[in-house]
């Protein structure tokens, strides 16, 4: 029977991740039950990095992993992974309180936020109608990230380490006897010493088929869409209404646009509902001059949550060998690269960096315990 180190389940960017930091030292493999490993949430995001819309273990988390993503190792990427755009924030009437409250909070932390006349935002976005707005508050710092570029350079680096990755392949069950896993992925069996949980929506269902407690993940629906302003948009900054949570922003030469929604839902292929694309529809025409005549593409997809709504990296406390990797929400792509390898370095016990420390980071803050 084959034997690894670690068996990582579900190959989107948070298995990809800590696959690519455990591969130079572990034996692993790495399986995902679609034929794709961006089918599902990875797949369908909206491909942002910002410093200022978390706070917390997920803003400590994005900020551990932003050096890799300015300077990944030689022959990751074959270009850049971050791009700058810029996020401009606005407040409608009503929500005046809300943003002054956030930007005092934010500021000491991010002392590039400036806070912008009306004139100011034409400057940026011509077509946003500036009478409605009430704050509006300009991050440059906020960047595009390299998806698919990211994705690909942790599934290629783990493989060229010596891991194996497998799409296709279901992962249906494990017990633990003898002190290992013995699992079945498919039609196979294999023993492995450590699992790790990196189902995204099915984190909780893998857990059961381990025999092991749920934490209680909540996927959430969010939808997109995107279509032809009738110009040029790349380079399209993300602007984003702050009491609703809708937000646009450039996807190459068009524009993303999403309502900000968060339905509850359970693990599933999730699919955009008629209701919130007319919604961001109408927000997107009644906040600019913009008219949707067509949509070029629609999606929606799962963003899961932990009770506290920060991600989880860590061993369960009842049952050895069990990893969980899971509860990345909305910030899943801009912390793989931090909670990637700080969840690598947990479950081989290697040295915790200073720049963690730093940033108050700490193996019982990532722990499930924390939201058990
Ligand atoms: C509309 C939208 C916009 C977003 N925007 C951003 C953004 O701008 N920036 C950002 O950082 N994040 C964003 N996110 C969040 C981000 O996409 C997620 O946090 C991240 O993709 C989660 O990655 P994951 O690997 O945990 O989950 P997934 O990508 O869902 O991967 C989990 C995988 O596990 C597999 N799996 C499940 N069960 C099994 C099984 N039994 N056997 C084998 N495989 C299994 C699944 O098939 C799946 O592929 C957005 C999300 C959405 C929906």
């Amino acid at each position: 029977m084959k034997h690894v180190d670690v068996l990582v389940v579900g190959g989107g960017i948070a298995g990809a991740s800590v696959g690519y930091f455990l591969a130079p030292s572990r034996r692993v493999l790495l399986i995902e039950r679609e034929s794709g490993y961006g089918y599902h949430t990875s797949g369908r995001s909206a491909a942002e990095w910002t410093s200022c819309h978390f706070d917390g273990i997920m803003r400590a988390v994005v900020l551990y992993g932003r050096p890799f993503l300015d300077a990944p190792p030689a022959g990751f990427a074959d270009r850049p992974l971050l791009e700058r755009r810029g996020n401009l924030m606005f407040a409608l009437e009503g929500g005046e309180e809300q943003a002054d409250a956030f930007y005092a909070q934010a500021l000491p932390d991010n002392p590039g936020l400036v806070s912008l006349n009306a004139e100011e935002v034409r400057a940026i976005v011509p077509y946003l109608r500036t009478e409605l707005i009430r704050r509006a508050i300009w991050d440059p710092e906020n960047c595009e990230i390299d998806v698919d570029g990211l994705h690909q350079g942790f599934l290629r680096g783990l493989r060229a380490a010596g891991g194996e990755t497998r799409a296709g392949v279901e992962f249906l069950g494990a017990e633990r006897t003898g002190g290992m896993w013995h699992a079945r992925i498919g039609e196979e069996r294999l023993t492995a010493d450590v699992i790790v949980d990196a189902a995204g929506a099915w984190g909780d269902t893998v857990a059961q088929l381990c025999g092991v407690a749920p934490l209680g993940l909540e996927p959430r629906r969010r939808t997109a869409f995107t279509y032809d302003p009738g110009f040029d948009a790349t380079g399209v900054p993300a602007i984003d209404e702050m009491g609703s949570g809708f937000y646009f922003k450039s996807s190459g030469p068009v524009l993303l646009v999403s309502p900000g929604d968060q339905t509850p839902s359970v693990p599933c292929d999730a699919q955009p509902e008629e209701y919130d694309l007319a919604v961001a529809v109408d927000q997107l025409e009644t906040l600019t001059t913009l008219q949707v005549q067509k949509m070029k593409s629609r999606w929606a997809g799962l963003r899961t949550f932990t009770r506290d709504e920060h991600p989880v990296a860590g061993f369960d406390e009842q049952t050895p060998g069990f990893f969980w990797l899971v509860g990345q929400g909305g910030g899943g792509i801009m912390s793989a690269s931090g909670l990637g390898d700080l969840a690598a370095r947990i479950i081989t016990a290697d040295g915790w960096p200073e720049s963690a420390q730093r940033l108050n980071l700490t193996a019982e803050s990532l722990s499930p315990a924390r939201v058990r």
